[in-house]
């Protein structure tokens, strides 16, 4: 039985209503991102009605709503990470721009000639990019973790990379593109082990599973809004604060100074120094909003649900001939990458389309571990809270159409 009534869920999401090709929307993207709730929507228009103004700084009414309104949005993604401070957060506009704001930052002023970088090949190419780039400025090198054909990160390879010159270790909690959830506790250990610092990438978790940031021990904590109900444009960065306040500001502008001269600009300390310029604020509050709506289910709860749905998928797909899944690691959350003999994931993803399915057919930003797999795209559908097993039934019945020809391309 499921946890929660996922039909008074549903009715949450108004976009759930919507006709695709005169059909019911099913929603299976959830990993590029997901729909949003009544609340949210409605704590945005609110904000814009009654409370809108730049914040910090005017000295009237309104400044004083729009401040409370994003630093208590600031409390909530606090407490939803279990981060010691609400210091510790800092507002980004999402995790493509967390982990650049590290590299840019944290990166440009430790890592240096031959010092060593740690990633997975489970990696979204945010969490390669920006450390290819530091790594060519600086001379450093990019050493990956393997993985083994079920997309589970081989740990014994993992502790051969790590030495006195890994300086940092980035991966991420819940593969994008094969949904694989990394042991990353213990990988962050190791990691520590070694002295270095870790950066955790947890665009694809936060949805799924609850997060402790302390129990986690991670250095650093990314997350984009879109991807856990909030609005786009919005995401956060965790960093310990002894870590945030050693590191130099980012970008320069207004917000983040306590006094500038000519000569001379003294910053702020976290997390101001790192909010340059006007923020992201009404989205902010809306992923406050989206933080309320999930804590009110219960992480514990969607991840139960969740994982109901998962098995009942990958039963409904195995069952299909030619079907290929890829990623079939025993933890995995939300995510089902396959190909279909005979069909590109292209076509897949378009006929899908015409009977009102969304789902992602392309490479989801991550590369290297289709390749792994002998892969260029697959086709991807995510799961999210409001999913049901009857849209995994749409969405079998669909791929067995699909496969047995009846579907014109
Ligand atoms: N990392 C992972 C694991 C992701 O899934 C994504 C989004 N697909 C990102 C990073 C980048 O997130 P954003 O585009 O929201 O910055």
């Amino acid at each position: 039985h499921p946890p929660f009534d996922v039909n008074a869920i549903r009715r949450d999401f108004p976009i759930l209503k919507e006709l695709v090709h005169g059909r019911p929307l099913i929603w299976l993207d959830n990993a590029a991102t997901t729909q949003k709730p009544q609340s949210v929507i409605d704590r945005l228009s609110y904000f814009y009605q009654h409370e809108n103004s730049n914040i910090h700084r005017a000295a009237h009414e309104l400044a004083a709503r729009a401040t409370d309104a994003y630093e208590d949005a600031r409390k909530k993604v606090r407490h939803f990470l279990n981060a010691p401070s609400v210091d510790e957060i800092v507002f980004v506009r999402g995790t493509t721009e967390g982990i650049n704001l590290v590299a840019q930052s944290w990166g440009r002023q430790h890592i240096n000639e031959g010092d060593e970088i740690v990633i997975s090949w489970l990696e979204h190419h945010a969490n390669i990019v920006p450390w290819q780039q530091l790594c060519t400025e600086k001379g450093a090198k990019l050493r990956v973790a393997p993985v083994d054909d079920h997309g589970q990160i081989l740990l014994d390879e993992y502790q051969k990379l790590l030495n006195s010159r890994t300086k940092l270790v980035a991966f991420s909690q819940v593969s994008n593109a094969l949904g694989t959830i990394t042991p990353a506790q213990q990988m962050i250990a190791m990691a520590h082990r070694v002295g270095a610092r870790v950066l955790l990438d947890g665009a694809q978790s936060v949805s799924h599973m609850r997060v402790d940031v302390q129990q986690l021990d991670c250095d650093w904590f990314v997350f984009s809004g879109h991807k856990v109900f909030a609005p786009t444009g919005i995401g956060a960065l965790f960093g310990k604060l002894e870590l945030l306040n050693a590191m130099p500001p980012w970008q320069g502008g207004g917000n983040m100074i306590q006094d500038v001269t000519f000569e001379k600009t003294i910053y702020h300390a976290a997390p101001v120094r790192f909010e340059a310029g006007t923020g992201n604020i009404a989205d902010a509050v809306g992923l406050g909003a989206a933080i309320d709506y999930v804590q009110r289910i219960g992480l514990e709860n969607i991840s139960r649900y969740e994982h109901q749905l998962l098995v009942y998928a990958t039963r409904g797909l195995s069952s299909i001939p030619g079907l290929r899944l890829i990623g079939t690691a025993p933890e995995k959350a939300g995510v089902l990458s396959f190909v279909l003999k005979g069909f590109s994931s292209e076509e897949v993803g378009a006929a899908l389309n015409r009977e009102g399915i969304a789902v992602r057919s392309g490479h989801h930003c991550a590369q290297p571990i289709l390749r792994r797999f002998g892969l260029e795209t697959t086709v991807r559908p995510s799961l999210a809270l409001y999913n049901t097993c009857a849209d995994i039934d749409f969405l079998v019945a669909a791929l067995r159409r699909i496969q047995s020809g009846r579907t014109s391309f």
